[in-house]
């Protein structure tokens, strides 16, 4: 692909820079709205938190960001639009729906798996709702452990658009289940595996299935660092590490999972300002601050993690082949 599309506009993949491939500008729940004990969204307010939050990113050289929001969790991409303008930081937004437990299946359960990709190719062709803004990915979502009917239709949908439009594919997975599914759907439209980024394959100290999934020539996320409910980062580390010292290194990528700017609350925590004594070290700037500094003391090289965040960045959206 020649080029990615950005928030701002076009950019030639080699133009990204050090990026991290999947943090939240903002996230609201279906239904966020319906919860009155919640603090209201002020927009204004969290324009200028997000603003704050990108701009402390930019110290460490980060350039580029994936927003991998998906339409049915709030997605607004002029606000992202904003975010990225003032904070000097390039955004990338997402086409594609979330898994049917969690999303706003509705709509979409009553269109055929054709509609949905024609749906998804007109936002990467003319822009998301009348702003212009295109996305320069495609989500997709599978819940746990089975891929269902519903979240088949959307996969298939998205991969037919991937191999049509060549844009990258970005995933949510539930606690590490059903990224082998997710290849076969990708590849069973044509397209290659190294066209797909496997989300959150560090939900569990889980060497073994990182391995399976990088051997079949996907990307391998490491994107929730800081998230210590669901597993620790110490186990993340080591699960890098071991990728790395299976050489498997050019198939990383690496992130927070960070929410910046929450509508309304979160089922099962409650209020957003909670969330910081369950999670206190989720934040965009985690990797660098601490992370990254602790691999190198276990003996990984400042020059592969540099490569994690920069090349291997290029090399997935420009859908080059990789060693694997
Ligand atoms: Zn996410």
């Amino acid at each position: 692909m020649n080029h990615v599309n950005t928030v701002l506009g076009p950019r030639a993949p080699s133009e990204l820079g050090r990026a991290l491939v999947h943090e939240h500008v903002l996230i609201g729940y279906p239904g966020w709205f319906m919860d009155a004990r919640m603090p209201p969204f002020v927009r204004a307010e969290a324009l200028d938190r997000a603003v704050d939050a990108f701009q402390q990113l930019r110290a460490y050289g980060v350039q580029t960001v994936v927003d991998p929001c998906p339409m049915d969790l709030g997605r607004d991409v002029t606000f992202n639009a904003e975010v990225s303008q003032r904070s000097g930081v390039a955004l990338i937004s997402t086409t594609g729906a979330y898994f049917e437990a969690e999303g706003i299946p509705f709509m979409f359960r009553h269109f055929e798996m054709q509609e949905i990709a024609d749906i998804y190719q007109k936002e990467i062709e003319d822009g998301i709702g009348g702003s212009g803004i295109r996305p320069g990915l495609l989500k997709i979502a599978t819940g746990d452990g089975v891929v269902s009917d519903y979240e088949r239709k959307l996969l298939t949908a998205a991969a037919k658009v991937a191999k049509i439009t060549g844009v990258p594919l970005l995933s949510h997975t539930q606690n590490c289940t059903c990224g082998h599914e997710q290849i076969d759907i990708v590849t069973g439209e044509g397209n290659e595996a190294h066209r797909l980024l496997v989300g959150h394959s560090c939900g569990r100290d889980d060497h073994p299935y990182q391995k399976s999934l990088a051997e079949r020539g996907a990307y391998v996320g490491f994107d929730r660092f800081g998230i210590t409910i669901f597993n620790s980062d110490e186990s993340r580390m080591k699960n890098l590490k071991q990728m790395i010292d299976a050489g498997f290194r050019d198939s990383l990528l690496v992130s927070h999972d960070k929410v910046n700017c929450w509508m309304g609350g979160i089922p099962g925590i409650g209020s957003p300002d909670a969330v910081k004594d369950i999670v206190p070290n989720w934040r965009m700037t985690q990797l660098f601050e601490t992370i990254f500094p602790a691999l190198v003391e276990m003996g990984v090289d400042q020059s592969d993690l540099d490569h994690i965040v920069s090349e291997n960045v290029r090399r997935f959206f420009a859908g080059d082949s990789k060693p694997h």
